[in-house]
């Protein structure tokens, strides 16, 4: 069996070596006679796992110590209510920088807790691009600033981080985390759903300055309290010790591939492949998203005529390159080239979409 070029945006493709590791690990976890999963979250077995999960997410994003790394159940749509929670106190504003889809799920998430700003909104140009900072209308005293780092079904990435002055600057990464270099100390709180570039669903990252976890925030059931995860080990209850623990391969297997600058290479080597193809197709596919927003991770793209989508999808598939029907908010084509997705794995979209054209266009 060979297995399919994946290009799902998530759950999504993970290094095949990792599930062949797992698979060989899930009856006898090295010589525990035990899986992993059926030991006790608080054993020496999994507390090893878990220790080392967080020192090698640690060392492989350079986190420093100015910063607490919760690995949490819930979605990143938790935590998007969560750190409202945490982080605001009643009636204080939070300001937010729509960039698609996922920034208005999180205003959603926050609104119960917070008076929330729209200090910038792509909305009106159909999300293609981020609002210039110079027009970002940020609050003196906003309790955060909340950004999307990369809009998995928009396809909208920040390029840099953006500087929003004093107030902490909160953003999702679910879909961009560990893509390349990035300067942690400048975030008051990073978190990632698991189930892009970490692992699988089922566990989320959040990375969060350790001061802020001292901020009263709204009246919250213990078990909402970020600062009581990070003085529990995330161990609060029982954790997703599965997804915990094949997040854990993952990170091991980025670190022996490279590290982030490795795969930052690669990243940049597939996006520049796609788009390329995308772009010198003559208007037979499309990206709408202005070349300086462009998402190294997702890359959605349009058929000159959507007549022809669901031919595409079919003999994609028939050439093993699967999982490419775009979010059904946009239509479309979508291709998610996250870590885990070969260089090999765009050749083969590249030459398809090339081979696609010539017979259909
Ligand atoms: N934020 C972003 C950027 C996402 O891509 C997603 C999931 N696609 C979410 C938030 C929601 O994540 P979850 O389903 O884990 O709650």
């Amino acid at each position: 069996m060979t297995r399919a070029y994946n290009f799902s945006a998530g759950p999504a493709t993970l290094p095949e070596s990792v599930l062949r590791q797992a698979g060989e690990e899930l009856l006898d976890w090295r010589g525990a006679r035990a899986s992993i999963i059926e030991l006790s979250h608080r054993g020496p077995e999994f507390m090893q796992v878990a220790t080392e999960a967080e020192a090698d997410l640690r060392t492989l994003m350079s986190i420093p110590d100015s910063h607490a790394v919760l690995f949490l159940s819930g979605g990143a749509t938790t935590q998007q209510a969560l750190l409202a929670l945490n982080l605001a106190a009643p009636g204080q504003v939070a300001d937010y920088v729509v960039t698609g889809h996922w920034g208005k799920t999180a205003i959603k998430q926050a609104q119960p807790y917070v008076a929330v700003n729209v200090a910038a909104d792509g909305d009106g140009g159909g999300f293609r691009d981020i609002p210039p900072a110079t027009d970002w209308r940020l609050t003196d005293g906003a309790a955060y600033v909340h950004v999307t780092a990369n809009e998995t079904i928009h396809g909208v990435e920040f390029q840099h981080t953006p500087d929003v002055g004093d107030a902490p600057l909160v953003a999702d990464f679910s879909s961009s985390i560990a893509a390349g270099p990035l300067d942690v100390s400048r975030y008051g709180v990073i978190y990632a759903g698991a189930q892009k570039n970490l692992g699988p669903v089922g566990v989320s990252v959040v990375i969060v300055r350790r001061d802020l976890l001292e901020r009263t925030g709204h009246a919250r059931a213990p078990i909402f309290d970020y600062a009581r995860h990070a003085q529990a080990g995330s161990m609060l209850n029982t954790p997703p010790t599965f997804n915990w623990y094949l997040a854990g391969l993952v990170f091991k297997w980025m670190l022996a591939e490279g590290g982030v600058e490795e795969f930052a290479r690669r990243n940049a080597r597939k996006a520049a492949a796609l788009y390329g193809a995308i772009d010198g197709s003559g208007g037979f596919y499309r990206n709408e998203v202005a070349v300086a927003a462009r998402s190294r991770m997702n890359v959605p793209f349009f058929l000159h005529d959507d007549a022809l989508d669901k031919t595409f999808l079919a003999e994609a598939k028939e050439a093993g390159l699967i999982a490419l029907k775009g979010h059904r908010a946009l239509g479309g084509m979508r291709a998610s080239i996250y870590n885990a997705m070969p260089e090999e794995g765009v050749q083969a979209l590249v030459a398809f979409m090339g081979d696609f054209q010539k017979r259909h266009g």
